[in-house]
């Protein structure tokens, strides 16, 4: 697979032009940014993790019905995707009460929930993300009904897959934010990161924060946490 030209560039990746054209390479960097690119920053080593556990989750994912964009790691920081035209929505599922979901409701961080929950926000950083409802989705023409039924079905397949998984590595899934992507044919598939920088991830036993929060909050030890998870991953 030949690199060709710079399509896009976004807060944390780069996404190329390939010689194929069903696929792109996405290029993933250390740069981060919170509250709508208002706080901005470097975690060292982020892109290389991010990458790393972006594809051995989607390969998990593959393996349990779930259709993703994953196609192969080239490098440390690339990986080739499938091209899809992004559906315009954050799809956020959530186990336990966290960030804007917290605020919002007026209530504690860490209430676990008797089933998850599902939001959509609408992806346009003028508008700053803002909240809407499937409704909402299909009257400004962000997909269709039948497209944000399987949205919605492959986001809760996702949280049981990831949830179970996480468990496994003394990690609680508390919320987490997802992209789907449309094939030529239509088809609907998990495209995107899922990654410290889109998920809270808590240690299980101290509740620590292993996730972007440590950088959104000035807690420090932002890239030890990404390498925790990155460790516990990989078994190590
Ligand atoms: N999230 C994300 N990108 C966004 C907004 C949220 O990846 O633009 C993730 C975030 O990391 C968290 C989950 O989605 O895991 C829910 O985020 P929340 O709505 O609580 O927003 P925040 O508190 O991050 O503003």
């Amino acid at each position: 697979m030949e690199k060709r030209e710079q399509l896009y560039e976004g807060k944390a990746k780069k996404v190329y032009a390939t010689d194929d054209a069903r696929y792109y390479i996405v290029s993933y960097k250390d740069d981060a940014t919170a509250f709508n690119g208002l706080k901005k920053g470097t975690i060292e080593g982020k892109g290389a993790i991010n990458n790393r556990m972006s594809n051995l989750l989607m390969q998990l994912l593959e393996k349990n019905g779930v259709p993703t964009h994953f196609v192969e790691e080239l490098s440390e920081r690339e990986t080739v995707v499938k091209k899809v035209s992004i559906v315009p929505l954050e799809v956020i599922i959530r186990n336990v009460s966290a960030g804007s979901f917290a605020k919002r409701y007026g209530v504690d961080e860490g209430i676990v929930f008797d089933a998850p929950t599902i939001e959509f926000s609408y992806k346009n950083d003028d508008l700053g993300d803002p909240l809407l409802n499937s409704y909402h989705a299909i009257a400004l023409k962000l997909a269709t009904r039948e497209e944000i039924e399987t949205i919605k079905q492959l986001a809760f397949k996702v949280n049981d897959v990831l949830r179970a998984y996480f468990k496994t590595l003394n990690i609680r899934l508390v919320d987490f934010k997802l992209e789907f992507g449309r094939l030529d044919d239509g088809a609907i598939i998990l495209a995107d990161e899922i990654s410290p920088d889109t998920c809270r991830l808590w240690d299980l036993d101290t509740g620590e924060k292993l996730d972007k929060d440590r950088f959104r909050r000035d807690m420090g030890g932002v890239e030890d946490a990404y390498n925790e998870v990155m460790h516990r991953l990989m078994g190590e």
